[in-house]
């Protein structure tokens, strides 16, 4: 039995997530704004000192996984919280638990999205990385949701990958998912808008596989990317997309 925590396990992917961990018997701490062992808004800095706290509380002896889940979608019209909690509320988390995942020489997961390596604004992502508050405020007023979102996940992946071998350096070994399309809450309220509807569901007929994703497939790559079997496994960011970023960029990988 492992001891993990997460964010985001109360909807869509992260319940499955959180199912199949728990379904496996390992020992899971659930954070999400609510229904969760730990109710925290990840938005605020006063909520993820919250979560971290409760974390390394809950698991004295340390963790053996975390897995960065909680997101907001890019039809929500307040873009400083898409940034908020899908970068800050996914980096500060891990650095908080830094300590607590060395003493097991743990593995982290984070959820990106395979809409991380569009054309974003690239201040934007700058400003991110760079922890820069003033920037990232000049620069959302000139954005909308999609480029915020799909920044905020090339943030993430890109902030994996410059933490990679400090973070092995302690036994941590750190990963992304990132899922394509998939059927969750957060999709369906896209997907019912009476204005993106319609390009929604013609986008998911391009899908190569022929099907959307279900919160299940991201569930079985992060329980393998946590696993003894992935442990030569760092700094990749694995497409769970049905080939879709295949079909986006072929030549790049
Ligand atoms: P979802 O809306 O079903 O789940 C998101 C979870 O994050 C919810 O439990 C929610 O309560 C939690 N959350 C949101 N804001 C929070 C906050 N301020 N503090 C704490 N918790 C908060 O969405 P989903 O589709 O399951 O998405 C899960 C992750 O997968 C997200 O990071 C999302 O960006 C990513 N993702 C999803 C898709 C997709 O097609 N569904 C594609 C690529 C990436």
């Amino acid at each position: 039995m492992k001891t993990y925590a997460m964010t985001g396990g109360a909807s869509g992917i992260g319940a499955a997530i959180k199912q199949s961990l728990l379904d496996a018997g390992h020992q899971l701490i659930v954070v999400d704004i609510a229904s969760a062992d730990i109710e925290a808004d990840l938005s605020s800095s006063g909520g993820r000192e919250a979560a971290i706290e409760g974390i390394v509380a809950a698991a004295p002896e340390g963790l053996d996984g975390f897995i960065a889940c909680a997101g907001v979608g890019s039809h929500v019209p307040n873009l400083p919280l898409i940034a908020a909690v899908n970068y800050r509320g996914t980096t500060e988390l891990v650095e908080g638990l830094r300590e607590s995942l060395a003493r097991k020489n743990g593995a982290v997961v984070l959820i990106s999205s395979n809409s991380a390596p569009m054309d974003t604004n690239p201040a934007y992502v700058e400003a991110l990385l760079d922890g820069d508050d003033a920037a990232l405020v000049t620069q959302l007023e000139s954005m909308e949701g999609q480029t915020v979102y799909s920044g905020s996940k090339q943030a993430v992946a890109r902030w994996m990958r410059r933490n990679v071998v400090d973070y092995a350096a302690q036994g941590i070994r750190m990963n992304a998912v990132a899922p394509g399309y998939t059927e969750t809450p957060m999709t369906a309220a896209v997907k019912d808008d009476p204005t993106y509807g319609e390009a929604i569901r013609q986008f998911v007929a391009t899908i190569p596989v022929g099907r959307p994703g279900e919160p299940e497939d991201m569930a079985k790559a992060v329980s393998f990317l946590l696993s003894e079997d992935a442990s030569f496994i760092s700094g990749s960011v694995l497409f769970v997309d049905g080939g879709h970023d295949a079909m986006m960029r072929p030549d790049q990988f």
